[in-house]
């Protein structure tokens, strides 16, 4: 093997990932002359789903490259909004975000989610058989090879993971048109149909339904009402404008 030095500087938004001593601008780094930049990148602890243009020496190269002795390296984070060709935008989110998966699918999202854990390969082959973006916090899962497209959740926190997501995205939003349960499509209906779904002091008190085209479930203008509104009306403001409302 070549061990060869090279200098590395990760974008500030990525230096959360790397070890104290490796975040400062052009780390030498040794490699073994043979090793992928994408694998140099990684062995820094960044998911390579966050990573945007690799530059050598200033200029673009792929995460197959493999560095040579002295070379300047540029590794920069993802453009936000962020472009995912070759399928319809939609998502699906570990086990530990189902907060986040309620939410997205509030804002008419597609959003899949089980709360059962399924296990890092499953999760990784339903991304890719499903095309959906995986969301996570746990970089060993979007290490895994086979998934379609991850993106790693910076937040811990509800909100904060809504607008991280809603801004590198840039998802069309079309809120009250998405079951949060499951899911699912919602489609109107009528008092009549959904009657005997609801609890007398429901049937009376509200005339707005929908009801989810899967699991059946039926929604309306109820208690929780204004603290969901809240997150609707925050997320318009700042990520876009309704396709339609109930
Ligand atoms: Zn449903």
């Amino acid at each position: 093997m070549n061990h060869c030095r090279i200098r590395l500087t990760l974008a500030p938004e990525l230096r959360l990932f790397a070890a104290a001593d490796r975040r400062a601008e052009r780390t030498p780094v040794a490699t073994d002359g043979s090793s992928s930049l994408g694998h140099v990148v990684e062995s820094f602890g960044v998911p390579l789903t966050e990573v945007g243009a690799l530059l050598v020496d200033g200029r673009r190269v792929p995460v197959s490259y493999v560095p040579g002795a002295d070379e300047e390296v540029e590794v920069r984070a993802v453009t936000r909004p962020q472009e995912v060709p070759g399928a319809p935008l939609r998502f699906l989110l570990d086990v530990h975000l189902g907060t986040l998966a309620r939410r997205l699918r509030l804002l008419g999202v597609d959003a899949a989610y089980e709360s059962e854990d399924l296990g890092d390969p499953a999760l990784a082959a339903l991304s890719a058989a499903e095309r959906r973006v995986l969301l996570s916090r746990d970089r060993g899962l979007l290490r895994r090879r086979e998934i379609w497209a991850g993106a790693y959740v910076y937040s811990d926190r509800p909100d904060e993971q809504l607008r991280d997501v809603l801004g590198r995205f840039a998802p069309r939003l079309a809120p009250w048109s998405r079951c949060t349960a499951c899911n699912g499509p919602l489609r109107d209906a009528d008092k009549q149909s959904v009657g005997d779904r609801l609890e007398h002091g429901t049937r009376s008190t509200y005339d707005v339904f929908a009801q989810c085209t899967e699991c059946e479930r039926v929604y309306w203008r109820g208690a929780h009402h204004e603290r969901l509104e809240a997150i609707v009306n925050e997320a318009l403001r700042e990520f876009g404008t309704p396709a339609t409302a109930l």
